[in-house]
């Protein structure tokens, strides 16, 4: 057996300015979270470990003032920053400059058209519901923002009004496309002169490791895929691989890798024949997945 760590996976550049700024504060005092800092549990573990405190919208609004409060890589509404500047809370803000970016043209777009009365604007955020980054997009325009996820929802758009559509960083750059193409057809079979306003605001930080991250898949005759459970780019990265090598199981933690290869194993013959003297297993993850975990799994199946 050969093992492989793929040089691509690990965190983004977002996530890893966040956990830096985390670390260096927590040498200062106490540091809370406003969720988990990234959606892996074994680093939000690593973290709390250090001091880390994770709290949600309700510790918030009753944290002493003077508390420092570390905001995410996803971002957040304007709410959160007008409850802690009410509560006389210190936020440090760890917003990946891109997702700030977005922020900002979506509130720019909402602020232009929010008056347009003759003709109601829509913004659109092709985005998963709920998501921490959708909720702060969402907040920028007052939660007025439709947030579709897929193209089954499309009679969610009345598309005699305008429509200005953004996407949440980590969404797939083909699903994107997709709704770009049934909105045009949606307004060409209903005779309308609407013309969608597009903005593809995926990060090329995610979207790129796709095809780097199927060139893996397929140089290995088994690929490891290590990811949180909550993280909705690892789900999209997963599918990614086994869409290139069935082959391909997916696993949050070094213990899981025993029950999940033997689940393998015995479902393999159903699989992709692999034949080779010596079998090549790559081991790859996502965004929000540390690089230190992924070695700990190179380890176990060493030791295995
Ligand atoms: S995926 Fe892109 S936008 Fe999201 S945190 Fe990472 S670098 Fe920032």
């Amino acid at each position: 057996m050969s093992i492989d760590i793929d040089i691509n996976s690990g965190f983004c550049f977002g996530v890893t300015r966040a956990i830096q700024a985390a670390e260096s504060e927590l040498q200062k005092g106490a540091l809370y979270c406003l969720g988990d800092i990234v959606h892996n549990g074994q680093e939000v573990k690593r973290l709390e470990l250090l001091g880390l405190q994770t709290i949600d919208y309700d510790d918030l609004r009753t944290l002493p003032a003077h508390s420092r409060v570390l905001l995410r890589a996803h971002g957040e509404p304007p709410s959160t920053y007008w409850i802690a500047q009410q509560r006389g809370i210190e936020i440090i803000d760890a917003t990946c400059p891109v997702v700030k970016k977005l922020q900002d043209r979506i509130r720019a777009c909402y602020e232009k058209h929010r008056n347009d009365e003759a003709l109601p604007p829509q913004i659109i955020i092709y985005g998963q519901p709920g998501h921490a980054e959708v909720i702060g997009l969402q907040g920028q325009t007052n939660n007025t923002a439709i947030v579709i996820e897929s193209i089954d929802q499309l009679d969610r758009i009345d598309f005699t009004r305008p429509i200005y559509l953004f996407s949440q960083t980590t969404k797939s750059v083909e699903g994107f496309q997709a709704l770009v193409d049934a909105i045009k057809s949606a307004i060409s079979n209903q005779q309308s002169a609407i013309v969608p306003e597009v903005h593809d605001t995926i990060c090329r930080n995610v979207a790129n490791r796709v095809a780097q991250l199927q060139d893996f898949a397929r140089a290995n005759d088994l690929v490891i895929f290590v990811g949180g459970s909550k993280s909705s780019n690892a789900r999209v990265l997963y599918k990614n691989c086994v869409e290139v090598n069935p082959n391909t199981i997916f696993i949050s933690s070094p213990d899981e890798v025993v029950d999940k290869l033997s689940t393998f194993h015995t479902a393999s013959a159903d699989r992709k024949n692999v034949q080779r003297s010596t079998l090549k297993v790559g081991i790859c993850g996502a965004t929000s997945t540390p690089r230190w975990l992924m070695k700990q799994v190179r380890d176990k199946l060493t030791n295995l």
